[in-house]
């Protein structure tokens, strides 16, 4: 329902909640100094690094660090969209929200929703009575005791059964006066082929309702008694139910997952249901799908560490390829926000013993052999790279194979400085120069656009972009004097901008931004600028304009800091950022080129270069002086 809201609402929401009011009711906090703090509810910790400043309006936690403004932790802490929480606030502060008159499309659209979550919820009840009650119903029942499930599990996840006949369901939906066609929309009952009127689409099943993070169920499983095909049918896709983005046990998971920061992510239902019943409760189950960003971008709401289950080798491989880009976008992103993060969020594959899957290992070997299991499994790209290695071994021919394998998942990682780590393990790994993997991999990630901007010209001598890129991963890599150090700048220099508004007129004049390796940062520059920055609620504006959770994160923890700057400190900075900026650009290629000179014994190159870089110092000097003098 995006959209309903009228803008001027959202700016009376905005300046009425109190983001300690709000933060308050789910965290203890504590007054410490201009801000409050208190233990993370995002991550597990004992002492407080959860901090909230009144006066900015914002949260940072310098654990995790998550961050944002009261919208983002509502919608974090409690799994809302944007418009349900401008809601819940709107009633808390008693703002009216005069809903636009709904289109007809619109309303029918709606009630069209609310007809389909209401149909799946009394066919929920109609199935776990029928699971609950009679002779019908006790096949089912003994199957479930077969299969170790407890009545426990039962209740909670409202297991059920349906009834084996063609009409039972709809004869039950019938005696209710409900639509036929509403419920064919649901997919639980289907158009006969030959003749007209309908039949039941789960007939002598156990049946597994859906149920979403927001308590709304929104399709079912149904799995056969016997040996019969097909194993499990699913809901098919309806307006309410996406199996892309729906996973089962969420409702079960969340807090779970929140309070233990991983989450199990595991194929079946039966296999999730096993893991729960054995006190592994912060686990869900993908529904007959592949896992998909818009599951790892729920799942991130909830835990910061993923383990990715398979009972064998090659699912564990075919899915390890396969989300690679997606973990590395949604998911390990998250935590480059924060570099004072010591839990970083991570992925991992866990390969159960041949012949187990996550049911039938737990039932044999119990939950303590699985979570040892689980806590040594590998790294998503490790857990690839020794797969390959023991698949090819590491003959000449071996190591070729082997680099052809994995050259397209390390190109799927978009971040560079983790890229360059994993070429570098595994350059040592099978003994291959790292530029010859690297050589391999930029071939294949030419065309993706996440390019560093370098600020040297095209026509430099001598460059060619291949070698500066190549270079400059391998300083990101290895710092300390890297892109690591630049970075850190751009963010002081940021955070500067955020504090310390005075220095803005001349980040302007002297275009640094320009200078800036980072696209996010540079972008979070160039909002600050276009907002008027004398305003109070710059940080709150810098938020609304921020187009995700991330950049949020950022901007809190920027925001966050307690330095006192001055003018001349402020002038230092970057004068500092200008000169190691250039001589990072173009002294990092230039010695490349002058030790090349030296290699090749071409001493006129060599005479060259050395003035070049003469010159390049003495310019460099020119425009420190310049900031400097300033003042
Ligand atoms: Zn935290």
């Amino acid at each position: 329902m995006a959209g309903f809201i009228p803008e001027d609402k959202i700016s009376e929401i905005k300046y009425a909640a109190d983001i300690v009011d709000i933060v308050s009711e789910a965290v203890l906090l504590k007054k410490a100094g201009k801000n409050f703090i208190g233990l993370c509810p995002f991550h597990t910790e004992k002492t407080p690094s959860f901090t909230v400043s009144p006066d900015k309006q914002i949260f940072y936690c310098f654990g995790c660090g998550s961050g944002g403004n009261v919208f983002s932790f509502l919608m974090k802490q409690e799994g809302l969209s944007f418009p349900e929480t401008a809601r819940r606030l709107a009633k808390r502060y008693g703002i009216d929200l005069p809903i636009k008159p709904l289109s007809p499309d619109q309303k029918k659209k709606i009630s069209e929703r609310e007809g389909l979550l209401d149909i799946n919820r009394r066919a929920m009840d109609f199935f776990n009575q029928a699971l609950r009650r009679g002779t019908a119903g006790q096949a089912a029942r003994s199957y479930l005791a077969h299969r170790g499930i407890s009545q426990k599990t039962i209740d909670d996840f409202k297991l059920g059964y349906a009834p084996d006949g063609w009409d039972r369901l709809l004869n039950y939906f019938d005696s209710q006066r409900v639509s036929p066609s509403l419920i064919e929309k649901s997919g639980l009952i289907l158009p006969r082929k030959k003749k007209s009127g309908y039949y039941d689409r789960f007939r002598n099943r156990i049946m597994f309702p859906i149920i979403d993070a927001n308590m709304q169920v929104i399709g079912f499983g149904g799995r056969v008694l016997d040996d019969s095909l097909p194993k499990y049918l699913n809901s098919p896709e309806t307006p309410v139910y996406n199996k892309g983005r729906s996973l089962y046990g969420i409702q079960q998971a969340k807090e779970k997952c929140r309070a233990a920061g991983t989450v199990f992510i595991v194929e079946g239902y039966l296999d999730l249901l096993a893991l729960y019943q054995h006190g592994i409760e912060n686990s869900v189950a993908t529904l007959g799908t592949a896992l998909t960003s818009d599951h790892v971008r729920l799942l991130t709401r909830y835990a910061g560490r993923m383990v990715l289950v398979y009972d064998s080798d090659e699912a564990g491989i075919r899915s390890a390829q396969r989300c690679i880009g997606t973990f590395w976008k949604e998911h390990v992103d998250f935590r480059r926000q924060d570099v004072f993060s010591e839990e970083k969020a991570d992925t991992h594959i866990l390969v159960l013993p041949a012949g187990h899957d996550p049911d039938s290992y737990v039932f044999k070997h119990g939950p303590e052999a699985f979570l040892k299991a689980a806590s040594k499994s590998p790294g998503i790209i490790t857990f690839l790279m020794n797969r390959a290695v023991d698949k090819y071994g590491l003959s000449t021919e071996g190591k070729i194979r082997i680099i052809s394998e994995l050259q397209q998942s390390l190109a799927a990682i978009n971040d560079r400085v983790a890229q360059a780590l994993y070429i570098k393990q595994l350059a040592e790994r099978i003994g291959i120069a790292e530029t010859a993997i690297l050589e391999r991999i930029r071939d294949i990630s030419a065309d993706k656009s996440r390019r560093i901007s370098t600020g040297v010209p095209t026509n430099t001598p001598l460059s060619g972009s291949k070698i500066r890129d190549e270079k400059e991963s391998v300083l990101e890599a290895m710092g300390p004097e890297g892109i690591f150090t630049g970075s850190r700048i751009e963010r002081q220099i940021i955070a500067m901008m955020i504090q310390f508004p005075e220095i803005l007129a001349d980040v302007n004049n002297y275009k640094v931004l320009e200078l800036f390796n980072d696209d996010t940062l540079k972008g979070i520059g160039e909002s600050i600028l276009e907002i008027n920055p004398t305003s109070a609620d710059q940080v709150s504006e810098l938020m609304s304009q921020a187009d995700d959770r991330q950049t949020q994160a950022l901007i809190a923890s920027l925001a966050m800091g307690d330095e006192s700057w001055n003018r001349k400190g402020c002038l230092r900075l970057l004068g500092k950022f200008v000169e190691s900026g250039r001589k990072l650009r173009d002294g990092g290629l230039l010695e490349m080129q002058i030790k090349a000179a030296e290699k090749i014994n071409d001493h006129a190159l060599l005479l060259k270069l050395l003035a070049q870089k003469q010159k390049m110092a003495e310019r460099s000097e020119k425009q420190k002086m310049a900031i400097l003098n300033e003042n």
